[in-house]
């Protein structure tokens, strides 16, 4: 794959070419920045992790150059910056065993930016490469502008696959903002029960974050086993660490379905779930 983006980063950790591991990939995972990946989609990680039939492959849209930095990394510049995400979002690939990670080093204006087609176009041209079965992607109540804008492309690219290239599973993940709000019957409850260790070492490698001054490692693993245990308020923990997610799959099947729609829709089933409740614990049986 040619991306004319000087500033893109292909790596594929086991020396094939791109082609060659878009082919088998199966998973795919599209985040906005550096670190979202590993975050958000550990159960495509996972499930992928040393299964000879299942390929992860990672796509990070943003270039990292705005990211937040303190401490060991307060004197770094944009462009130094972006060279360690860089490389931190590459040593992610190499712990996870990915098929490959694009890094497409898209700045965050022009993700944002809907009139930017280019974003659109790679994104289409990586999942007609891959013909992924399950894609992860931002959700589209994420509190990051970046994040919905990166989500809302990503739904654009694969609407546009022909129907025989279509993910059967897309997942509209958590970063900015967890799904616990959703009513259980709308939530996918994502098993993250196996080989913590990984997921573990993945969240640990992005050093310029969290050395930087944010715990992300932490607060990943602190939401999942939090999700484990407040999901069945009247069964032991089925499993030990949860990642919730949106389905988004009816919005690629039927792309006539207004994304703002089907979110407010999730959330009026929020709404009618806590007034249900309200007026059932008011009356007097
Ligand atoms: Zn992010």
């Amino acid at each position: 794959m040619q991306l004319k983006n000087p500033d893109a980063d292909v790596y594929v950790p086991d020396g094939s070419t791109v082609a060659e591991a878009l082919t088998k990939t199966t998973h795919v995972a599209v985040g906005a920045h550096q670190d979202d990946i590993e975050f958000m989609a550990l159960h495509g990680i996972l499930e992928c992790f040393d299964d000879p039939d299942r390929w992860f492959s990672g796509i990070t849209v943003g270039d990292g150059a705005g990211s937040p930095r303190s401490g060991p990394y307060g004197e770094y510049s944009d462009e130094e910056m972006r060279k360690v995400r860089v490389i931190e979002q590459r040593k992610a690939a190499l712990v996870g065993g990915y098929a490959c990670q694009i890094q497409l080093g898209f700045p965050s204006a022009a993700i944002k930016d809907a009139s930017i087609e280019e974003v659109v176009v790679y994104l289409k041209a990586i999942f007609e490469g891959a013909a992924p079965e399950v894609v992860y992607l931002h959700n589209p109540a994420d509190k990051h502008d970046t994040h919905v804008a990166c989500c809302l492309r990503s739904i654009d690219a694969l609407r546009m696959l022909p129907e025989d290239r279509r993910p059967q599973k897309v997942y509209g993940c958590e970063v900015w903002r967890g799904l616990d709000w959703m009513v259980d019957d709308d939530k996918e409850a994502l098993h993250l029960d196996d080989r913590a260790n990984i997921a573990g070492a993945l969240c640990g490698v992005f050093d310029s974050q969290i050395a930087g001054g944010k715990r992300y490692d932490l607060a990943v693993q602190g939401r999942h086993l939090a999700n484990a245990t407040f999901f069945e308020s009247h069964e032991v923990d089925a499993h030990d660490r949860l990642a919730f997610a949106m389905d988004l799959t009816p919005l690629i099947d039927d792309p006539s379905i207004r994304v703002a729609d089907f979110t407010l829709g999730l959330l009026r089933n929020m709404k009618d779930d806590v007034t249900d409740r309200i007026v059932r614990m008011n009356r007097k049986v």
